[in-house]
């Protein structure tokens, strides 16, 4: 039998993080069994779903990586066979019209609540309806009365809820539109899914929707109920936690590689293992592994992963990533040395992408003014003269290369009789504007011989001013 999964979002936000992982488990479950993954959006809910918000699903779901074989199917498409359905679930008697008033209803929910009853449809029109005129009525699903609706989670195992706690829940409204019970039946069935992969807000649905296949004579799927996430304090991870879209993440400078590693461990392990790559995920992730305990969010272990792989990853694919971010932060990396001559050192510091592209600026742009305590601190009067002898010994250098750049800083703290440090730092801030910068010899030889002489100037200019007002 081929596997067929899918993630079924509802496009009233963003794709969250939840989602993410939700989404990337039904994928990876798919993609081992050589299966199939179908991208189906429910947007039965008009007034909460939005365009803007089905992008932000695509455009999540493209930067993840996380390609779907079959869809996006829209659930508003596809409303006559969703009306087809419930026709027939009404003719087999599986389904019956109910004329209960809202005002009734609320009165039944209003006396439960009173004899602390669990609030539940008493099935007052479910053997005879007695039709109003003028009234659209509802159609509701004739739930069975009796014995138990039994399944093999494939995350929780055996999960068993009574029909007695189950009413008869509203399939179609007054207007004729499906509810969310009765569609998501609908799709799954006719899109041929075999394992159901979500989230476990959804387990009290699950016996319903059994409910249904059964009427309809269909084979249900095997489901798997992915437990929540939190945030640290413990409670359901929320934009309080600075859970927020999953593009947010890509802005922040994460790569999506290393999201989905973080996602495929919040809630999934494999021995200590901590990075895997996708194949390796592929081969290694197993549904019955996943915690049945919900996970909690930790950032900090996103950015070590995130680190790891900005570390590892090739230095081309380092570069595609970076390649946005450097625009975003207005970076032009024509203008100075190659992306692949620096990114070996600069990668080495950084835990995201946004870091690396201001670790990089330096490199591309020229600066007018000095980060004020570094320039306090190491461009003083008194370093003038390093700078003065270093400038002239650099200028003369006939090779711009690591290892003279390195002899022309410590031949001047030689001539000098200082520390290296007393040459080195007054030059580091010098070059870089903020004493921030990888090792001296290799930030020279990456910036060249004509921005080093013309920065070294420049922080000469400043020193001299400083000197003056010192006066
Ligand atoms: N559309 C539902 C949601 O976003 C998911 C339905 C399902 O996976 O069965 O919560």
């Amino acid at each position: 039998m081929a596997v067929v999964t899918r993630f079924a979002p509802s496009p009233t936000g963003y794709l969250h993080i939840g989602g993410a992982r939700t989404a990337l488990y039904s994928w990876l479950f798919a993609r081992q069994q050589g299966g199939k993954f179908v991208l189906r959006i429910e947007d039965t809910d008009r007034e909460r779903s939005t365009g803007e918000s089905v992008q932000a699903i695509f455009d999540g779901m493209n930067w993840l990586g996380l390609a779907h074989d079959e869809g996006p199917f829209f659930q508003t498409q596809r409303f006559d066979r969703y009306k087809e359905i419930v026709q027939q679930l009404l003719d087999a008697g599986h389904a019956y019209y109910c004329y209960c008033s809202k005002e009734e209803l609320d009165a039944l929910r209003e006396q439960q609540w009173a004899n602390k009853e669990k609030p539940r449809y008493n099935g007052k029109c479910r053997d005879s309806a007695e039709v109003r005129e003028g009234v659209e009525p509802v159609v509701r699903f004739r739930n069975p009365l009796e014995g138990n609706v039994v399944w093999q989670d494939a995350i929780r195992g055996e999960i068993s809820i009574s029909n007695g706690e189950l009413d008869d829940l509203i399939i179609a409204r007054a207007d004729g539109t499906p509810t969310y019970n009765l569609t998501v039946v609908v799709d799954d069935i006719d899109m041929g899914m075999t394992h159901v992969v979500r989230g476990d807000d959804h387990i009290n649905n699950t016996p319903r929707q059994i409910n249904i296949y059964k009427a309809l004579g269909a084979e249900p799927p095997v489901f798997g109920h992915v437990p929540m996430i939190l945030g640290e304090d413990g409670s359901r991870l929320s934009k309080r936690h600075g859970a927020v879209g999953v593009m947010q993440y890509r802005d922040d400078g994460y790569l999506p590689e290393a999201v989905l590693n973080y996602l495929v461990r919040l809630g999934w392990s494999h021995g200590d293992q901590e990075l895997f790559s996708i194949d390796q995920m592929i081969e290694l992730f197993r549904l019955e592994n996943v915690n049945k305990a919900p996970s909690t969010f930790n950032t900090e272990k996103l950015q070590w992963i995130n680190q790891q792989y900005i570390k590892s990853v090739p230095v081309e694919r380092l570069i595609e990533a970076l390649t946005w971010h450097l625009e975003q932060a207005g970076i032009d990396a024509n203008n100075g040395p190659s992306l692949e001559a620096l990114l070996p050192e600069l990668r080495e510091r950084a835990n995201t992408l946004v870091v690396l592209a201001e670790a990089c600026r330096m490199f591309y742009q020229d600066f007018e003014s000095f980060n004020e305590g570094a320039a306090k601190k190491h461009l003083k009067v008194s370093s003038a003269e390093a700078l003065e002898l270093v400038k002239t010994k650099l200028a003369a250098l006939d090779n711009w290369e690591a290892e003279a750049l390195q002899q022309a800083v410590h031949d001047t703290a030689e001539a000098l009789e200082v520390g290296m440090g007393k040459v080195g730092m007054p030059l580091r801030v010098a070059v870089s504007g903020t004493g921030q910068s990888p090792s001296i010899d290799f930030t020279l030889a990456m910036l060249g011989r004509e921005r080093t002489l013309a920065r070294i100037d420049q922080a000469l200019a400043y020193v001299a001013q400083r000197a003056e007002q010192a006066r």
